[in-house]
């Protein structure tokens, strides 16, 4: 067919669209993907811990045991078996999980989108972290909630700081382990308190954990669910403990919401890939993250200690940072006047790159603050391109 004069379609995007931001983050990797660029920026896993033999084996049992039915479609919820064994392995922690609570998700970048789906109206009140995770602002902006911020200091988010925000607000978004950006932690404490101010509030609570197995000292801290499987929403994921390229996460809901997020994704994208599900559970049923996860924390922890030795090194004294026991990222504090977006310039002239701090606020950005992920440069990388940013803020001094 040949259309001789086609009229110039004027494209009228929906309003939603107009909320749909680009991940500042992800325009940065373009740059930042060039080999000679020492990355900072990425919160890429290493792919040093892919387990590529043990995917590799699980995909072709998978195939030639059950090929048919994995390469079926599959249950809106998820394959039966994965479902079981991430409710076993919560209820370990003291909680009762029951599968019926488990949506596998397409990722829980996917949860995310789907908890604002059902949660969220135009102008809901939605409690974030100062900063928060990207990814979970650009996901729920969708929704055009009207974010508040909660505190956040030394030791994670500040739970005295909720009530004077909670009045009609339809969740609270949490990270308590090696959070992203800032790689805190919330202590016991602060958890214990957390969940009964929201329990006594009736405000929902997000407890998003992408990270939690990769503690590099001493055992994980309890998880919220496991305090209120009834209030708290456990959002996990297979992207740091095994592969990103998979697209694997769960989220774990009291069952109202449960059935909730499962008609929404269902209308999304009818399921998760059955055959990854199969191939996951393949991989991990007989403990292989038993030993897997802690040459991650290895890994990471090293090259976490190599980050922070060089910044005690190069960083000026007025200049502070976190201290992270696990996860992917340390942040740093500058003094007020630099500005990290000015700073990135200069240093991606000098072929290092970091992610600057201010989008990551709902509110009010604090522009001297910047975010560093240790995990996928080499030490004698991560030590020139610490020396090199701690000459560029020298000089701004
Ligand atoms: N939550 C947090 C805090 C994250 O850092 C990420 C990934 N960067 C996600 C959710 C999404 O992870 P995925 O979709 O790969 O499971």
């Amino acid at each position: 067919m040949n259309i001789e004069s086609p009229s110039p379609i004027a494209w009228r995007f929906s309003e939603r669209a107009g909320q749909l931001q680009s991940s500042f983050i992800r325009e940065i990797l373009k740059i930042t993907q060039q080999p000679q660029i020492i990355s900072f920026a990425g919160g890429l896993p290493s792919p040093a811990t892919f387990p590529v033999d043990a995917m590799k084996a699980a995909f072709d049992k998978v195939l030639s045991t059950a090929g048919k039915t994995a390469l079926q479609y599959g249950p809106t919820d998820g394959y039966p078996p994965l479902r079981q064994w991430i409710a076993e392995m919560l209820s370990k922690d003291g909680a009762t999980i029951v599968p019926e609570q488990v949506l596998m998700v397409s990722g829980s970048q996917q949860a995310l989108d789907l908890l604002g789906k059902v949660l969220i109206d135009e102008g809901s009140r939605v409690l974030v972290e100062t900063p928060s995770y990207l990814g979970a602002l650009q996901a729920f902006s969708v929704y055009r909630p009207e974010f508040k911020s909660v505190l956040t200091d030394d030791h994670g988010l500040v739970p005295s700081s909720i009530a004077a925000v909670a009045e009609g607000a339809r969740l609270l978004y949490a990270l308590p382990n090696f959070q992203n950006p800032t790689g805190r932690t919330l202590s016991t404490a602060r958890r214990v308190e957390l969940v009964e101010t929201c329990a006594g509030l009736g405000l929902p609570l997000i407890e998003d954990d992408p990270y939690g197995a990769l503690s590099y000292k001493g055992d994980p801290l309890p998880k919220m669910v496991a305090m209120n499987p009834a209030g708290v929403i456990y959002m996990g994921s297979f992207s740091k403990v095994l592969t990103p390229g998979i697209r694997l996460g769960y989220v774990v809901a009291p069952l109202p919401l449960a059935r909730c997020l499962e008609r929404a994704k269902q209308a999304a994208d009818l399921h998760t890939a059955q055959l990854t599900q199969m191939v996951v559970h393949e991989v991990i049923k007989d403990g292989f993250l038993d030993h897997h996860i802690p040459t991650i924390r290895e890994l990471y922890g090293n090259q976490c200690q190599v980050m922070l030795d060089a910044m005690a090194e190069h960083f000026p004294a007025s200049a502070t940072w976190t201290r992270p026991e696990g996860g992917m990222f340390i942040w740093a504090t500058l003094p007020p006047h630099i500005d990290a977006m000015e700073l990135l310039d200069a240093a991606i002239k000098e072929n290092v790159a970091f992610v600057p701090g201010a989008p990551f606020y709902a509110n009010a950005p604090e522009t001297n603050t910047l975010r560093l992920s240790f995990v996928t440069v080499p030490p004698e990388r991560i030590r020139h391109g610490i020396a090199v940013l701690g000459k560029l803020i020298a000089a701004r001094m």
